[in-house]
């Protein structure tokens, strides 16, 4: 008979073995998402006996778990800023900065703009947050990829937000503007960072995560061409990569953007440049 503590214990052991960072807490989520209970509510089940119909299910997630499958795969849902999102291979795993971003916009924006664009959207976590957020805003979710943009429609459908529309387009070109708010985490990882990721990051899809030998080929051409997209006062929000401040932000007001600054992060790193229109 195994416990819950007892099998909580084994996994850990297994997974560090495979050199998954945080172990334990990995195979606390996996456990609790087995059974349908939170991490902190294990702690009250430790002693619990699990039988076969749990066990078996929880040996195949560990396996995955140890084949580095990212967590949020396996579970198939991430928490982001107050809500439940799917996630899966269709588009990047929700990162705690991009909460972060999110946040940062709802604080700085106390008046709810107008139309929104999210772009390159991909699962639509912070498109859909916004829409959350401010009911009375049109918001567009846009994204190169359809199977990102299906993801993103999923989302958005188990939210229960059905006042959003949905664009498949290659950044602006399929796009209207003007816009008031346009944010966006495109790719920005350097081509030649890639051998440096983890086996988890490796999962998610290549053309939400790369951007060019630098990372900032997207970024250059957000730049050139999202004036032409911005309503009079009209702000834009990014999220960028380590060591893409200053670039960006000179990228930024070179083509004619103002009060260009690039906010911090928690981590202290300058992670989100925001900019008005003229
Ligand atoms: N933050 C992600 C990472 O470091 C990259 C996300 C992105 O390129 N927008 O893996």
């Amino acid at each position: 008979m195994t416990t819950v503590l007892e099998c909580i214990d084994a996994g850990t052991r297994y997974l560090e073995k495979r050199g998954v960072e945080d172990a334990r807490r990995n195979m606390q989520m996996l456990v609790a998402h087995r059974l349908q209970c939170t991490r902190m509510q294990l702690y009250l089940r430790f002693d619990e006996p699990l039988d076969e119909s749990t066990l078996a299910p929880l040996r195949e997630d560990l396996k995955k778990r140890g084949e580095r499958i990212p967590l949020q795969h396996i579970l198939g849902i991430v928490s982001f800023h107050q809500h439940d999102f799917k996630t899966d291979a269709r588009a990047l795993i929700p990162r705690p900065e991009t909460e972060e971003l999110v946040e940062l916009l709802i604080k700085k924006i106390t008046h709810a703009p107008q139309r929104v664009l999210d772009l390159a959207c991909g699962s639509g976590v912070i498109g859909l947050s916004l829409a959350a957020q401010w009911p009375d805003a049109e918001v567009n979710l846009a994204d190169v990829s359809a199977d990102a943009l299906a993801l993103a429609q999923e989302n958005a459908a188990m939210l229960g937000l059905d006042r959003v529309s949905f664009i498949e387009s290659d950044l602006f070109s399929k796009l209207h503007g003007p816009f008031d708010l346009i944010v966006t985490n495109l790719p920005y990882v350097p081509e030649r960072d890639r051998s440096t990721l983890s086996p988890e990051v490796l999962h998610d899809p290549a053309l939400a995560l790369f951007s060019g030998e630098d990372g900032l080929d997207l970024i250059r051409r957000f730049a050139r061409e999202v004036g032409a997209f911005l309503a009079p006062g009209g702000m834009i929000a990014m999220e960028i990569g380590n060591d893409q401040g200053d670039e960006t932000a000179a990228l930024l007001s070179q083509h004619g953007l103002t009060e260009v600054t690039v906010e911090k992060d928690i981590s202290g790193i300058a992670r989100f440049p925001l900019a008005k229109s003229l």
